[in-house]
């Protein structure tokens, strides 16, 4: 019923910001922190959704789901089932191939300049 989504593979980056630790003093202006660098998933039919740090910050420690409660039960029922260990979730159906998808992600205030950190932990799909 759920598939493991191989989030190396489907994410652009599954950390962000994504160059904040390689910061120098020397090096100016070059990274801006401010500027939240869209996340990017590509759905198995090649559909690319994107995320933005509103998306995160919106479903942060939230059990809203999108989806139908047949879909959302399945994706709880694999969570509780699997004893897995998760925090924050958004999901979607993808506009393409209507694919029920969860990303699972922790999130909160870090770094040198209190950036909104994202790290995508989990991905899975109902498989139709
Ligand atoms: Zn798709």
């Amino acid at each position: 019923m759920i598939e493991l989504i191989d989030i190396e593979s489907c994410f652009n980056i599954t950390h962000l910001p994504q160059n904040w630790e390689r910061f120098m003093p020397d090096d100016g202006s070059a990274y801006d922190s401010h500027v939240f660098e869209p996340l990017t998933y590509k759905c198995i039919c090649g559909y690319m959704v994107e995320f933005k740090d509103v998306d995160f910050k919106k479903h942060r420690l939230s059990n809203f789901s999108n989806l139908t409660p047949k879909d959302d039960d399945v994706f709880n029922k694999y969570i509780k089932q699997n004893n897995l260990k998760v925090n924050s979730f958004l999901d979607f159906y993808c506009p393409k191939c209507g694919k029920a998808t969860r990303i699972f992600f922790s999130s909160g205030y870090g770094g040198r300049h209190g950036d909104y950190i994202v790290d995508i932990e989990l991905a899975l799909a109902v498989k139709k």
